[in-house]
């Protein structure tokens, strides 16, 4: 452990620079009709983790197809 850094880095992707990313804003929302979730600066989707196509739920022995 480093000491002088005030800054709580939580294992995000980016370590913040101060600098906002352009391609993910804030306050957006899931786009599935009726969530609203609103979705992380992290979340580069356009869903909520519940709602996004691409996140399939691991569930142990399960296939989904
Ligand atoms: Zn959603």
């Amino acid at each position: 452990m480093t000491e002088g850094s005030e800054r709580s880095i939580q294992g995000t992707p980016f370590a913040g620079d101060g600098r906002p990313s352009r391609s993910f804003g804030k306050g957006r929302v899931c786009k599935e009709s009726g969530c609203g979730t609103r979705l992380s600066i992290y979340n580069r989707g356009k869903f909520c983790y519940l709602h996004e196509p691409m996140a399939v739920p691991r569930t142990r022995g399960k296939k989904i197809a």
